[in-house]
């Protein structure tokens, strides 16, 4: 219960979570200023926008404390170690990320959250989450990094019966005080580790999500990591810790029984041991990455009290988004397929292990990445690598060390074009039956806006010479 009216409330970052914030503040009666380190052609464009509504904005300085600010709510991505948020502390300003101002305004009062974290895998597992919970007639959406944002989906005019939420370890940063009903951690591995300073700082950014969860915290029974997340969080009374694997599951778990998706945790019946859910060939791809997402989903779902039949339904009905492991052609007996949504070692691994005799295309920024596990466990399925990206030496050297028969082409190369070259040479270097694989283990925007763009350039090369051969 804030009052608002007249508050003195600075936005930092322009964009996809600061202009809803800015505009959602600005029409509970704040003063708002939005500070935004860039003053590029298009945040004028905006800023001119935001302006014509009354909300003041401040281009080229995202660094200096406007005069009078009560309360910061900053975009997830800005670092904790920004000068701003240094002179926040000394004025003894909060800061609260796009997370926590939507939690505050309505979260609680909106609908239940199910929330998902991990390293990777969120957006997959949301998306089955939402696939499902819609399958058994609930009012539902997938928020947060995807789709709806959090506040329009909290603060807007459709009433949902619950939530289904991805949470980025920036985002559960910035939100202190967010309360789920039920929670899960698919994974946890080394990840925009410059940003948070260290992997324990990482790992207890995303173990927020746990904190103070209701019903049950979910976690990865071959992941001892999350597990051990579970144990140090502070829950409310009766919160059960629940865990998936792709073994057999032992009590309060949910896994796999032959070819079924099972659940030993949230029986329907005291009689019932066990509850089948679904069958593995339900889960699309039936690759074992996302049959481990498929049940983290169907574990959030029935902690939401979903009958088997919806997980089944929901399951069934869903489609994988473009740009992971996405079969683009086959041209020439070889198989092209885009993962550019592989942006860390531990997806490409994912998808590395999918496969066998690959012309593996990888490159880009790493983020402070090593690469020597990856190339290690993968070394055995590579016909081939084609490198390109800001940070292509650190794969090159891995690829060295730990595997020096593998044939390297290093296109010296951090230009968009670039892609169609690596296509190319890809199609040189593999044999009939072989796999190219894009699956880059780095970020892209050193060379493209987006791993989206990345992908679809992939996907052009790819389209551009199966039409040259047809
Ligand atoms: P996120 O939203 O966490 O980035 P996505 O669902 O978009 O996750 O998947 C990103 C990439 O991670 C995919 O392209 C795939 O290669 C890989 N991936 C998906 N699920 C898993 C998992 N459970 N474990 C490891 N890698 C995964």
């Amino acid at each position: 219960t804030t009052s608002w009216q007249g508050k003195h409330v600075t936005v930092a970052g322009l964009g996809v979570s600061g202009i809803p914030a800015a505009r959602a503040l600005a029409g509970l009666g704040a003063r708002v200023t939005v500070v935004n380190d860039g003053d590029d052609e298009r945040s004028r464009t905006q800023a001119e926008e935001l302006r014509a509504e009354g909300i003041a904005v401040r281009l080229g300085d995202g660094d200096t404390l406007p005069e009078g600010t009560e309360l910061i709510v900053t975009a997830p991505g800005w670092r904790p170690g920004k000068p701003l948020f240094a002179a926040a502390e000394a004025a003894g300003v909060e800061v609260w990320g796009d997370v926590e101002l939507a939690w505050r305004l309505r979260g609680p009062d909106a609908a239940p959250w199910l929330a998902v974290t991990g390293t990777n895998g969120k957006t997959t597992t949301v998306r089955m989450l939402a696939s499902i919970l819609e399958a058994a007639g609930l009012r539902t959406a997938a928020v947060g990094n995807i789709g709806v944002s959090l506040l329009d989906a909290v603060l807007g005019e459709q009433e949902y019966d619950v939530l289904a939420v991805e949470l980025s370890s920036y985002q559960l940063h910035w939100a202190p005080s967010l309360r789920a009903h039920s929670a899960a951690v698919l994974n946890l591995a080394p990840d925009h580790l410059d940003w948070h300073g260290s992997m324990e700082a990482y790992a207890a950014d995303k173990g927020r999500i746990y904190e103070g969860n209701t019903v049950a915290c979910v976690y990865n029974a071959a992941d001892k990591a999350t597990e051990d997340l579970v144990r140090e969080a502070d829950v409310e009374e009766g919160c059960r810790a629940v865990g998936f694997t792709l073994g057999t599951p032992g009590p309060s778990q949910v896994g796999i029984v032959d070819d079924l998706l099972v659940d030993r945790a949230f029986v329907e019946n005291r009689q019932q041991q066990a509850q089948e859910l679904a069958q593995v060939s339900d889960v699309n791809p039936p690759a074992p990455h996302n049959i481990a997402n498929a049940l983290a989903a169907a574990a959030l779902a029935r902690a939401f009290g979903v009958p088997a039949g919806a997980v089944r339904e929901g399951l069934r009905a869903f489609r994988p988004d473009a740009h992971r492991i996405e079969h683009v052609a086959d041209v020439d007996g070889v198989a092209y397929v885009d993962d550019s949504k592989a942006t860390n070692t531990h997806a490409a691994e994912a998808s590395l292990a999918a496969y066998q005799g690959i012309v593996w295309i990888a490159g880009g920024l790493a983020k402070g990445a090593t690469f020597d596990e990856l190339v290690q466990r993968s070394a055995p399925r590579l016909r081939a690598a084609v490198l390109m990206g800001a940070d292509r030496a650190l794969i090159r050297e891995a690829l060295a060390r730990h595997a020096p028969e593998v044939p390297v082409v290093d296109l010296d190369r951090t230009d968009t074009g670039a892609m169609s070259e690596a296509v190319a040479e890809a199609a040189r270097l593999a044999r009939t039956g072989d796999t190219v694989l894009l699956a880059p283990a780095c970020a892209s925007m050193d060379m493209f806006t987006d791993y989206t763009k990345r992908g679809e350039a992939f996907a052009d090369a790819v389209r551009a010479r199966s039409a040259e051969r047809a």
